[in-house]
């Protein structure tokens, strides 16, 4: 079995499957990129849990997890099957990492999820398996990701699903960006791209624009998965390099396999 690359992808805002905006059609054109894995294991923004939370229903269907959006983005769903064996295999590898976790057998995917997901894979017929985040940290989304490196040469695409830039106080019109968004969106990828993960985790190497662009962290720390489970040393690219509703950032960043 071929070694797979790992992801990290902003989700952006629940609708924008729904929408025409440019940011879906981004995502869209990623899917040429990406691999055909034998399943997918996705950590959420939207998860945080201790012990970490990973769905283990054989069918685990969708949470509708925001608030004041159209009626009809209640209706979607994403029929993906589950893996229940995959979500063991997880949680063998975290224990041995002595991250302590569970496994929830009826819990459903959330937005952070399947919004991606059914631009990606439209067709809904690769296993899905969504795993939560420690908590809203950097250095134990790091730990976690490369407890999970083994899953690569097992035909598991690991996707981190967050945001590059995002500050839900900060959102507006598409196209008008404040000069912080841009800053930190630059100095991000000058760290994926050759900074270095450990150069990155480095407190004083943070820029200013970090408090602004990330009021908390749990939408950066699924970088880190992605990145921790990517090899030793690796580097990330830049597959998506844009922002949508003013100052969301819609980053994504593929890391070789
Ligand atoms: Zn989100």
């Amino acid at each position: 079995m071929t070694t797979l690359p790992t992801l990290f992808l902003s989700h952006g805002s629940p609708e924008l499957p729904q929408t025409r905006r440019l940011a879906r059609e981004w995502i869209v054109e990623l899917a040429a990129r990406l691999p055909e894995p034998r399943a997918i294991l996705v950590v959420s923004a939207h998860w945080v849990a201790r012990p970490v939370g990973i769905t283990a229903a054989a069918t685990p269907g969708v949470i509708h997890d925001f608030y004041g959006f159209p009626p009809s983005l209640y209706e979607l769903q994403y029929p993906a099957p589950g893996d229940p064996a995959l979500a063991r295999r997880v949680h063998v590898l975290l224990s041995e990492a002595g991250i302590p976790a569970r496994e929830h057998p009826t819990r459903g995917l959330d937005h952070g999820v399947w919004s991606p997901l059914s631009l990606l894979y439209p067709e809904a017929h690769i296993p899905v398996v969504q795993l939560s985040l420690p908590k809203s940290d950097l250095s134990g989304a790091l730990a976690m990701g490369r407890a999970l490196r083994p899953l690569r040469a097992e035909g598991v695409l690991l996707i981190g699903s967050g945001g590059s830039v995002h500050n839900l106080h900060a959102v507006g019109m598409p196209g008008e960006n404040e000069p912080w968004a841009y800053a930190f969106a630059d100095w991000l990828k000058l760290a994926v791209e050759e900074g270095g993960v450990d150069w990155m985790m480095q407190r004083n190497h943070w820029p200013e624009s970090m408090t602004l662009a990330h009021p908390t962290l749990e939408h950066l720390a699924p970088l880190l998965v992605a990145w921790g489970a990517a090899a030793e040393g690796a580097r990330g690219a830049c597959v998506i390099d844009g922002f949508d509703l003013g100052n969301l950032g819609m980053h994504a960043y593929l890391f070789p396999e």
